[in-house]
């Protein structure tokens, strides 16, 4: 009998759940696209950690998992450097999956930047998915420069092409080691095949146009070509109703629960915790409260202020560590969403046409932030106290806001364009169609002299 393989897309996703649910959506949606490919995810496994179970994706035939082993990395190593000590197993599994199958190119999740090494040896075609928004994108590309405009003391702020004006007290500071890793990332970045990211024209367009015409790239004159191919993301289901939130919500009126969620990594100190929830009971608007705090060991009676789950028990729900969030987004009783601005997330409220507060915690979500509040114009901003606490009175009076004024109606009434504008960018002829489209066409003709191919 002859079996002949499908060309394959390798996808190589970074660690974590927001990571590599984008990667996965992203698979699915090339499928959608050409179905004569077949995708190939790669699913880094660091020492001590157990391998992520694939089925629950529901990813059909056409995707196909693999495991790559990370060794031990030296103590202190960068998230951005970790699948560097994967890298020979990398190299071996792309070796062996190209015995029966021509790689037409591979898409590493742009934290995984140091696979690079692997593909340019390998000579594959290799794309980069960034899996935030162009806004981000631009800062981190034009880092050079802005390093460079933060040392000059004249002016106070930083005109990065793309993004909005910004003080430079603004942009987040991160240490010299990290500067340098993003200064390396967007070196080879620029020399990729291409940077395919998770946004849309109607949500970035002026981003997305300044990183087209190259502006924001070291080298202005050759850019990497740019695919924005989003929203990719997770559809509701898969995910069961464990802590009852989703019963609780049928109970609730319609669009009247905000919900407060932060992402797979965002913790608070009890101090905060206790701020909030204050912040909350004052609103006496209904919320959905998923907290995770500093030591899993402590309950919700320890970490809230006393009577605070007594006295809010008929408007609230406070869950531990985590919920069906999209599912929960989709619900008609919830009404609007306390975020930390993580891209999924926001990606996922537009989805939903939910308005926002912005509380961004860690990595790009302040430059997120920046976007939403300035150029989208979807979201109401949190203000912090200078040793980084947002007060209660602070988070009651922005729900409240959000939930019951004018302003927040204006801003959810935007959110639901967006909305609109999400579902148009997908559908045919839409501006995300058209580009993956592009891309894959890109794809199929790109007959590249790699040396995996099986016929050489
Ligand atoms: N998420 C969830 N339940 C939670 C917290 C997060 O389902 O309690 C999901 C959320 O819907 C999103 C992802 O986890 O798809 C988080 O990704 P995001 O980019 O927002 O933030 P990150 O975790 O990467 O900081």
């Amino acid at each position: 009998i002859l079996i002949i393989m499908k060309d394959t897309i390798v996808l190589y996703s970074a660690i974590g759940r927001g990571h590599i649910f984008s990667v996965v959506e992203l698979g699915k949606l090339i499928l959608t696209h050409n179905p004569s490919f077949s995708i190939t995810i790669l699913i880094p496994t660091p020492p001590n950690t157990a391998t992520v179970d694939t089925t629950t994706f529901g990813c059909d035939s056409s995707i196909t998992f693999r495991h790559i082993t990370i060794s031990p990395p030296p103590s202190g190593t960068s998230p951005f450097h970790l699948v560097r000590y994967g890298n020979h197993n990398l190299h071996q599994v792309l070796q062996s999956i190209s015995k029966t199958t021509k790689i037409k190119a591979v898409v590493l999740d742009f934290m995984n930047y140091t696979a690079n090494e692997v593909t340019t040896t390998l000579d594959i075609p290799t794309f980069y998915y960034y899996t935030s928004g162009a806004a981000s994108l631009s800062v981190l590309l034009y880092y050079k420069t802005i390093i460079e405009s933060k040392k000059r003391e004249q002016c106070n702020y930083i005109e990065i092409p793309g993004f909005p004006r910004i003080l430079k007290e603004e942009l987040p500071s991160y240490p010299e080691e990290l500067e340098n890793i993003f200064l390396d990332l967007v070196a080879t970045m620029s020399e990729c095949n291409g940077i395919i990211i998770n946004t849309f024209n109607a949500l970035e367009g002026k981003t997305i146009k300044a990183l087209q015409e190259g502006s924001c790239f070291p080298d202005e004159s050759n850019p990497a070509p740019i695919f924005c191919i989003g929203p990719v993301m997770s559809l509701p289901g898969g995910e069961k109703d464990e802590n009852g939130c989703l019963s609780w919500l049928e109970s609730q009126p319609s669009q009247s629960v905000v919900l407060l969620s932060f992402g797979s990594l965002g913790r608070f100190s009890k101090t905060q915790l206790t701020e909030i929830a204050i912040g909350l009971e004052k609103s006496e608007q209904r919320f959905l409260w998923v907290v995770r705090s500093e030591s899993d060991e402590d309950s919700l009676e320890d970490l809230l202020p006393e009577g605070f789950l007594d006295r809010t028990k008929e408007k609230g729900m406070v869950v531990r560590n985590w919920a069906p969030q999209v599912k929960v987004l989709s619900h008609d009783s919830v009404g609007g969403f306390v975020t930390h601005c993580g891209w999924n997330s926001v990606l996922e409220a537009i989805g939903e046409g939910v308005p926002m507060v912005a509380w961004p915690l860690y990595a790009e979500q302040h430059l997120n932030k920046i976007a939403l509040v300035k150029e989208m114009k979807i979201v109401l901003a949190l203000k912090e106290t200078e040793n980084g606490i947002v007060s209660a009175t602070e988070l009651g009076d922005r729900v409240k806001e959000l939930m019951d004024s004018e302003k927040g109606r204006e801003i959810r009434e935007r959110v639901l364009k967006m909305k609109e504008s999400s579902v148009e960018a997908r559908s045919e002829g839409g501006s995300s169609y058209v580009e993956l489209n592009r891309l894959i066409q890109l794809w199929k003709e790109k007959d590249h002299l790699s040396l995996l191919s099986p016929n050489t």
